[in-house]
């Protein structure tokens, strides 16, 4: 029986890794250990639990107050002790956080293969990652991407991405909308905004933005989840202070985000995940940057770049939020860009054939 170690320390990755385990844990011929780093525990765990997957190994690397650099010299650390211990015979680690990183070069330093899931998203303002064995690629332009880098094609594998197996894993779960005791009728923008790059002076404007479109639309109403970030706790406290109809709330678990989601008139993001989803989903998004890893989605027609200046925001919201508006409407359709929700399938079973 070959062993995996699956890697995870933040909640997209957990969202994206848990439909990985489950269709591992069917498979008798591979033994999964998942292993959390603890780098967001508590959106790490309450994803988890959404999944019922429990780590075998808790690294419990956050320290109040420390630095990137810190926290991922301490996950090399204690990965490496665990992959002394457990002696996995392939590493599966998701997109591009510290975990990821660290993880994969302690495996790289062990001459441990490494898998990278959601590997190839590009926004070319990046180095590129260059650590996998194997590359298991979201998206026809991921895989082309990777290939143009030198990556050897046999080791690049279009799966589609496994977020649209969660997606469909939690709309399972529930039918209930959370309810936030919005008027009945009212159109509800979900907000979310949390890139490092956008700290200070642009994260602002975005707020601002968000208060002044609500202000000029009545019949609209914004939810907007916090994410654990002081300055984006911060900057939402001093721009919403006092707006009745933006709800600042605590990020709700997956299952509830998605079905908010689902629910939305329109969302207004920053997050690369809620792109992919948005677009299975078929939600009209605009994403507060000038650039985006997931051009397949803009292609596909729901999502549209509108720039994280407060003004562009307001533009194409109010764009947007027009009666009967035409450019809505050709944005509100669902596509299978980004997957078709068999990505673990295809993930698993190329693992167990590459491990044979
Ligand atoms: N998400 C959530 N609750 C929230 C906000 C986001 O569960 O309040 C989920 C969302 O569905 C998406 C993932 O978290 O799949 C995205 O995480 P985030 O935006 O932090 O990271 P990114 O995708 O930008 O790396």
């Amino acid at each position: 029986m070959k062993r995996v170690m699956i890697v995870m320390g933040t909640r997209p990755e957990a969202l994206k890794l848990c439909p990985v385990v489950l269709e591992m844990k069917r498979r008798e011929n591979l033994a999964v250990a998942v292993c959390s780093t603890g780098q967001h525990r508590d959106m790490l765990e309450s994803t988890m639990r959404v999944f019922s997957v429990r780590p075998d190994s808790d690294l419990d690397v956050m320290r109040t107050g420390q630095s990137t650099a810190g926290v991922t010299a301490r996950i090399l650390d204690r990965v490496d002790e665990v992959l002394e211990a457990d002696r996995p015979d392939l590493v599966l680690v998701q997109g591009d956080s510290a975990t990821a990183f660290a993880s994969a070069l302690a495996a790289f330093h062990r001459g441990v293969p490494v898998g990278h899931v959601e590997a190839g998203l590009r926004t070319y303002q990046l180095r590129s990652p260059f650590l996998a064995d194997f590359h298991f690629a979201p998206t026809l332009t991921a895989k082309t991407n990777l290939i143009r880098e030198g990556k050897p094609e046999k080791s690049v594998f279009l799966t589609g991405s496994t977020v649209v197996d969660a997606l469909r894993f939690t709309l399972r779960q529930t039918k209930a909308t959370p309810g936030w005791g919005f008027p009945a009728g009212a159109r509800i923008l979900l907000f979310t905004a949390h890139r490092k790059e956008s700290f200070g002076e642009p994260l602002r404007g975005m707020f601002r933005a968000l208060r002044r479109i609500v202000e000029a639309h009545p019949d609209v109403v914004a939810v907007c989840p916090l994410h654990h970030h002081p300055e984006v706790r911060r900057t939402a406290a001093e721009v919403l202070e006092g707006c009745e109809r933006i709800r600042v709330v605590e990020p709700p678990e997956i299952v509830s985000f998605h079905r908010l989601l689902a629910g939305s008139y329109l969302v207004l993001t920053d997050s690369g995940g809620i792109q992919e989803e948005t677009t299975a989903l078929g939600i009209p998004t605009l994403v507060m940057r000038y650039s985006t890893e997931r051009s397949e989605g803009i292609r596909a027609g729901c999502l549209r770049l509108c720039g994280s200046g407060e003004h562009g925001i307001v533009q194409a919201t109010g764009r947007l939020l027009e009666p009967d508006s035409a450019e809505y409407a050709a944005m509100r359709r669902p596509s299978r860009v980004f997957g078709d929700g068999r990505a673990s399938v295809r993930i698993v079973n190329l693992l167990e054939h590459l491990l044979k």
